[in-house]
């Protein structure tokens, strides 16, 4: 049975999506049958993969109801990921969700026939602690927090772990957290490092070794529509989103 991981903050901008296409990306390099579910209204994992944003069905369907998630999967042309796609019409989710009974149970009980498919499956949430990042929750497993190494990082952090508690407490025992993924980091910048200290100082178990830098061929990959390890497999984004890949795999 696979491990399903949520890439989840309620921040913007704070690698979350560059973080689920690339890990995932790096996970099915390394052999293992990923599924990336885009769970964000915005599309960006789905175009990030070069995927058309009005394709149809999509993950909204599948939580809808009628539509298999199974039916949604998209192969991506990279060998070992799948992905279930995201469009604009998922914003109507996070409205009709919460007025059924149990809703935040429908990613949980759309992906069960999957888990036995997959080895890998990573969730990308939107930036809020709405019904999808709370449906994600529940389906997961683990969930990876990136955290942007810029000021105002622990800003936010807070209610991020308080939600989760309240998610395990309540609706989703199984729930733990992976780690804290440290993103967008500047070594050249003191700032970056302080970020850095300060956020393992007050997390000493929960963030990840490996640390994401600030890398131009990372930010420019989405626009050619592919992973960094396809766009620029050499390049220290690369190298990093590679060494998570392991630290995951390792952590279990
Ligand atoms: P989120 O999903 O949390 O909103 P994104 O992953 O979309 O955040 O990242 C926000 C922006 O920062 C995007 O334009 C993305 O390309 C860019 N970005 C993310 N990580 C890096 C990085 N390591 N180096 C350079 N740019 C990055
Ligand atoms: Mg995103």
């Amino acid at each position: 049975m696979g491990t399903v991981y949520a890439i989840a903050n309620q921040k913007g901008g704070v690698g979350k999506t560059t973080t689920a296409v690339n890990l995932a990306a790096c996970i099915a390099e390394a052999g293992y049958a990923t599924l990336l579910i885009d769970m964000d209204p915005q599309s960006n994992a789905t175009l990030g993969l070069g995927v058309d944003k009005h394709v149809t069905p999509t993950v909204y369907h599948a939580l809808a109801g009628g539509v298999a998630l199974a039916s949604a999967v998209i192969e991506t042309g990279i060998p070992n990921l799948g992905l279930v796609p995201a469009g604009p019409d998922l914003a109507g989710a996070t409205v009709e969700l919460p007025r059924a009974a149990g809703s935040e149970n429908r990613l949980r009980e759309a992906l069960a026939p999957l888990r036995d498919r997959y080895e890998f499956v990573l969730l990308d949430c939107p930036p809020s602690l709405g019904p999808l990042t709370v449906n994600a929750l529940v389906a997961a497993d683990r969930v990876i927090v990136p955290v942007q190494a810029e000021y105002f990082a622990l800003e936010g952090l807070a209610a991020m772990l308080d939600t989760l508690s309240l998610v395990q407490r309540e609706l989703n025992p199984r729930l733990t957290i992976a780690g804290m993924l440290l993103t967008m980091h500047d070594g050249r910048t003191r700032l970056a490092q302080d970020v850095e200290s300060e956020v393992r100082r007050h997390f000493p178990t929960l963030v990840f070794d490996t640390v994401i830098p600030r890398n131009v061929r990372v930010g420019e990959a989405p626009s050619f529509g592919r992973p960094v390890i396809h766009h620029d497999p050499h390049c220290a984004g690369a190298d990093a989103y590679f060494e998570l890949a392991k630290e995951v795999a390792a952590r279990g």
